[in-house]
């Protein structure tokens, strides 16, 4: 049972186990130096061919597909999407079908990898220049689908919407019965990529929900709509809506004082590859992890040069998550 079904029996929201937890949590040395450095690593969170934070947010969004009735998922995402695909390989597991826009990134090897995986997953694929002609698209694409006798669900990128938020609530009350399982002490600062918002926002409700004192410290990684301490907390306001009207009580509120976010390591634009990042990913290759330079690398990129700063200990999530 997830532990916001444990804290409020009579919460009225599905939940589906994609993944096996708690994701494991250890100290992480011989990366960053003059830090505590801990991961949670959530790279192996997933049943099937993916893993990562997707995954997490798809535990609460395709039971609620369910719940309203619907059988396609809608969304969109850069060709090198990870929630596309976590998306479109989950949902066919649960009977769903994937609806992709998707707009032209930067391509490196990473990303031809994952166009491939999108194209051979089974989801009906849009393509796109931008994001301007995306949205103009957008309208089309769930209209179309309608008409095509489906009952679309639209998704924002990368899932972030309160369903897909509860997942990183989730999270955190993990993180929070780890610590007092004595696993990981108490972090001063969970730091985590922003990409959509969602993993952050839920983490900065579950965690004060846990009545940690813990902070969120976000790397902004993608400059396609505003992702600043007042947007995710907004977010963060509007999952805890949605879990006190299924019947969640006592819930705290988040304002941006309760975050912190940076895009100093987003360089010109999403997916950038910035030597910072793909710098991280090679360190973090030679200790066995297996990251990318879109996200993970500009987390660790962020924390190595905050280390003086960030309060620790420190827990990085490691979101990425491919099979
Ligand atoms: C999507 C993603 C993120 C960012 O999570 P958001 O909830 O979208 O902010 C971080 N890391 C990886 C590997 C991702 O795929």
């Amino acid at each position: 049972m997830s532990l916001l079904h444990q804290r409020w029996p009579g919460l009225d929201l599905g939940h589906v186990a994609l993944g096996t937890a708690p994701s494991p949590v250890r100290r992480l040395d011989g990366l960053i130096d003059d830090i505590d450095l801990w991961i949670k690593d959530e790279s192996r969170y997933g049943d099937g061919a993916w893993a990562g934070n997707k995954v997490r947010k798809l535990e609460w969004i395709i039971p609620e597909a369910a719940r309203r009735g619907t059988n396609t998922l809608v969304t969109v995402g850069g060709i090198g999407t990870h929630w596309g695909l976590a998306c479109a390989l989950y949902g066919r597991e649960h009977g769903l079908s994937t609806v992709l826009g998707l707009v032209d990134q930067p391509v490196d090897d990473h990303v031809r990898q994952q166009l491939a995986r999108l194209e051979a997953s089974g989801a009906q694929i849009h393509r796109y220049a931008g994001v301007r002609q995306l949205r103009r698209a957008a309208p089309w694409l769930i209209a179309s689908n309608i008409r095509r006798g489906r009952l679309p669900w639209y998704l924002p990128a990368g899932g972030s919407n309160p369903v897909g938020s509860l997942g990183y609530v989730e999270t955190a009350l993990e993180i929070s019965a780890q610590v007092r399982a004595g696993d990981l002490p108490e972090p001063a600062t969970v730091v985590t990529a922003i990409g959509s918002g969602g993993t952050a926002a839920g983490l900065a409700l579950g965690l004060k929900l846990a009545g940690l004192s813990t902070r969120v410290f976000g790397a902004v990684v993608n400059d396609s709509f505003p992702l600043d301490a007042p947007v995710i907390a907004r977010l963060a306001t509007r999952t805890a809506s949605l879990l006190s009207a299924r019947g969640a009580t006592d819930l705290p509120s988040v304002g941006a004082a309760d975050l912190v976010t940076a895009d100093d390591w987003l360089g010109t634009t999403y997916g950038d590859p910035t030597p910072a990042s793909t710098g991280m990913v090679e360190r973090a290759a030679r200790l066995g992890l297996a990251l990318e330079p879109v996200y993970t690398g500009k987390a660790l990129a962020a924390i190595a040069d905050r280390a003086r700063e960030l309060p620790g200990p420190v827990l990085w999530l490691n979101t990425h998550g491919p099979r």
